[in-house]
């Protein structure tokens, strides 16, 4: 057998199986290889009937006694049952639904079963156990793989095309880590880990396979990724030409932190080099990271440059547009808004005057990126909230100049430092870490559902002393199932009933706050709605805005100083982070209200946490820990290439040594064009194929 083996000449497979294979991306021999588990079940030991294990599932040996009877319980559910025995004693296996069970059970043949033995008083039994005759056993008896599956596949047709497949082909793997590199750090042959990975000899031998493999993608991610730094930085770009410091901030109204002055000092420095800067600027929400973009947009403008701001959404699009219209309008910089929700006669006015150089500094969301809009001469490129776009978003507006244009990188997700480097490999990093002065750590408190008269009464004490309240809910509509606030990767909880904005907005204003002026707004409000409630709210003119997580990035609105979350068991912690960043920007003591009903002890826990802590980079990395990379940053929009071996939260050593193993190796070879090094750049040009061609 060879690796390009089509699955489909596989016995068993037929054109449906082959098609359902297909979804998973396997059509060969060698794509199954490359399919690893995503956990295995331990059925290497097995126990006497007596002494099998009650709390996890485990394998017995035994006779089968008697034939399986089926009976049918009512329509739709039979049950097949018969006894098993072995020399220690004997038990009874059931089976749901199963009639097949009846003729593939031959009385007095052995048969190995796996599954959780349980105790009916003294009565022992096994639910739908998996089972094989012992003299043709394949999958117990041995550590089993477990495959992410997908419908018409299931776990063990995987695992058997697996077995032939290892079988037939594994020594064939070409193994692409540079053998040095092996070596050096102690990584078994890819037929090792091939063979390991997919069925295990033992523990250890999974242990030292998972470890190969993860090593090496990492290190072919890292390569990848210095690869892009390094193109970077030797590419042509324009240098604009250094102004004073002092003249820009005679326009803030307000005098910078000394981060935001550092962080200020090193854009200035970037932008006054012929190669392009690609700077992430990472600051906790409020840290005043708009002053610092207005600064790299007045610098490209007084340079005779075009530049261009990209935000997530449009409440935050109209938003910096105003902020950067007030700041650097009087310094002559014009500032033009682009956005998808726009009437297009208004966009094709704004393309319009953008193509005729009109504008200075074009606001806007992912319109800037549409063929209408057309740059005179781009200079600069700065997008905001940076973890919701991609790498593939961040190059295609840049791409947009005609030479490669500075790129600065706006984000407030305090990202962990073990994994900064890798996403943002290809950025250099300014931590603002600093907030303005005057700030007092916003009091947050979780309440359950007995509080909820009490908390009314401090929104309206709030409200009398000329405050203003945000109340976030997880849901749009009533009975909706997913609200725009449900993080991904955590289970709903059933028993709650979710809080959806336009009810919650009608009652509140109907029945709790007749005389104060309520509003609502969601994200699937038009655009122009959208705008015209939020620019009410940012004028003091509502007095309670109900909404969902629309207003988590950047909304600034400094006289809001209380945050009331409805179901906040729904939120993880980065994003009730996010939420609760949009109070405490004035001069006013700040609130977060955490109202929650759920009494599992890890929701609990976790808001309880929240309470205690305002450092984002602490609740990033607790959220890391309890939700993992991929929920951390929702699904794939970091823009990294998909992992399959490595897992970013737990594999944080062998990331760091991949990472060094990798600037080593490019030190070297930059180029990774010595022939043994060929297969290893071969790799990365794979690993980096779907984010598109990052090396041309
Ligand atoms: P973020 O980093 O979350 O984008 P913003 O740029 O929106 O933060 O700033 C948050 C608030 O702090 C704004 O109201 C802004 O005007 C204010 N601000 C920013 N820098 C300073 C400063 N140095 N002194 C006082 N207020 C500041
Ligand atoms: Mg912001």
């Amino acid at each position: 057998m060879t690796l390009d083996r089509p699955l489909q000449s596989f016995p068993g497979i037929g054109p449906a199986k082959a098609k359902a294979l297909q979804k998973l991306g396997l059509t060969a021999a060698g794509d199954l290889l490359g399919y690893y588990p995503r956990a295995y079940e331990d059925r290497t030991q097995i126990y006497p009937i007596t002494s099998a294990p009650t709390e996890e599932a485990g394998c017995v040996c035994a006779l089968v006694a008697e034939t399986p009877r089926v009976s049918r319980v009512r329509a739709g559910l039979t049950l097949t049952k018969c006894r098993i025995v072995d020399g220690s004693g004997a038990a009874e296996v059931t089976f749901f639904n199963q009639d097949y069970v009846r003729r593939a059970l031959v009385v007095g043949e052995s048969y190995i079963f796996y599954g959780r033995m349980e105790l009916l008083g003294r009565k022992r039994q096994l639910t739908n156990p998996v089972f094989e005759r012992e003299d043709r056993a394949r999958f117990t008896g041995r550590i089993m793989p477990v495959y992410p599956l997908t419908a018409g596949v299931s776990n063990n047709l995987l695992a058997s095309l697996a077995l032939q497949s290892v079988e037939g082909c594994a020594d064939q793997v070409p193994d692409e880590l540079p053998p040095a590199v092996r070596e050096k750090h102690q990584l078994c042959t890819a037929e090792f880990a091939c063979r390991n990975v997919h069925f295990p000899a033992d523990q250890e031998a999974l242990a030292v396979a998972r470890r190969r493999l993860v090593f090496e993608e990492l290190f072919t991610l890292s390569c990848g990724m210095a690869f892009l730094r390094r193109r970077r930085t030797d590419a042509q770009g324009r240098a604009f030409p250094k102004r004073r410091l002092d003249e820009f901030l005679a326009l803030l109204p307000f005098p910078p932190t000394g981060a935001q002055r550092r962080a200020m000092e090193e854009i200035s420095a970037d932008l006054a080099q012929p190669r392009p800067m690609n700077r992430l600027i990472q600051g906790d929400v409020g840290s005043g990271k708009t002053a610092v973009a207005a600064f790299a947009a007045w610098l490209a403008h007084a340079g005779g440059f075009q530049s261009a701001l990209m935000a997530p959404t449009e409440i935050l699009a109209r938003q910096h547009y105003e902020t950067l219209t007030k700041l650097l309008a009087p310094a002559g910089v014009r500032v033009g808004l682009l956005t998808g929700g726009m009437r297009a006669a208004e966009k094709k006015a704004a393309q319009a005057a953008l193509a005729a150089g009109e504008y200075d500094l074009m606001v806007g969301t992912h319109a800037l990126l549409s063929e209408g809009a057309v740059y005179q001469n781009l200079g600069l490129v700065i997008t905001d909230e940076q973890h919701r776009f991609g790498v593939g978003q961040r190059s295609a507006l840049a791409s947009k100049a005609e030479v490669p244009p500075h790129v600065l990188v706006m984000s407030a997700t305090p990202i962990p430092r073990t994994l900064a480097l890798l996403i943002y490999g290809d950025l250099d990093v300014t931590v603002i870490d600093e907030l303005p002065p005057g700030r007092t750590a916003v009091e947050t408190f979780l309440v359950g559902e007995d509080k909820r008269a009490r908390m009314y009464n401090f929104v309206r004490k709030q409200v009398s002393e000329g405050r203003q309240v945000y109340m976030i809910c997880p849901a749009v509509e009533e009975g909706a199932q997913d609200g725009e606030g449900e993080p991904p990767g955590l289970l709903p909880n059933p028993a709650a009933e979710l809080k959806a904005v336009t009810a919650y907005a009608k009652e509140l204003s109907e029945a709790v706050f007749p005389d104060l002026r309520v509003a609502f707004v969601h994200g699937k409000l038009k655009p122009k709605d959208k705008s015209l409630v939020m620019s009410a709210f940012a004028h003091g003119e509502i007095d309670i805005l109900v909404s969902t997580t629309v207003v988590e990035v950047g909304v600034d609105v400094p006289n809001a100083n209380l945050m009331v979350i409805e179901n906040a068991e729904r939120f993880g912690l980065s994003q009730l982070h996010q939420l609760r960043g949009r109070v405490g920007r004035g001069k006013w003591q700040s609130y977060c209200v955490l109202v929650s009903a759920n009494r599992s002890p890890e929701t609990r826990e976790r808001l309880k946490y929240f309470t205690q802590t305002t450092d984002g980079f602490k609740i990033a990395e607790k959220d890391l820990e309890l939700r993992g990379p991929g929920d951390f940053f929702g699904q794939r929009q970091h823009g990294l290439p998909t992992l399959r071996a490595a897992d970013l939260a737990g594999d944080t050593r062998v990331l760091k040594e991949a990472q060094e193993a990798a600037n080593e190796l490019l030190e070297t070879d930059p180029e990774l064009d010595w022939p043994g090094h060929r297969p290893l750049m071969g790799k990365v040009r794979r690993l980096f194929a779907e984010e598109g061609d990052i090396f041309n």
